[in-house]
């Protein structure tokens, strides 16, 4: 980077160490121009993308809500609040993956739409519902079939017990 002394382009490292346990470079640096020496720290940016309404308006990523509304999903389901916690982060992980600072409402609903379809079937039906807003109740009818015939084959074989 520049020297922030005289503008100077050249300028070197010197020394390169890890600190705060690891999250953060710290680079002493040193212009070949002035000689002056200056440090800089480098970070990973792992901040939450802001989530775009359908309407338009920004709002920042909200865990709990995103919690609340897989546990409304989960309701009576037996899945275990182990599982659920690892979803989320997995969900968490899928955003900042993303590298984006906005993104659509509709594609987090993808991610949470995905988990919940390993998780458990009715979650997943449960919440795609409402999510997704089916156009009609025909493809509502066609995802529960979709679904119905695949645990069906799960189930080969254990059926008249
Ligand atoms: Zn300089």
């Amino acid at each position: 980077m520049y020297c922030p002394f005289c503008g100077a382009q050249d300028t070197k490292v010197i020394d390169s160490r890890l600190v705060a346990d690891g999250g953060q470079v710290r680079r002493r640096r040193e212009c070949l121009s002035c000689n002056e020496r200056f440090t800089t720290f480098e970070t990973a940016e792992l901040v939450m993308p802001r989530v775009i309404k359908s309407d338009g308006t920004r709002q920042p990523f909200d865990e709990s809500k995103l919690r609340a509304g897989m546990q409304r999903a989960l309701e009576k389901r037996p899945v275990s609040v182990e599982d659920l916690e690892a979803a989320i982060s997995r969900i968490c992980h899928q955003l900042r993956a993303t590298g984006e600072r906005e993104l659509p409402a509709r594609e987090l609903g993808e991610f949470v739409m995905e988990a919940l379809q390993q998780l458990d079937d009715v979650a997943y039906v449960r919440f795609a519902s409402v999510y997704r807003s089916f156009q009609d109740i025909s493809e509502f009818a066609a995802e529960v079939d979709r679904l119905r015939s695949r645990t069906g084959d799960k189930k080969d074989g254990k059926d008249g017990a």
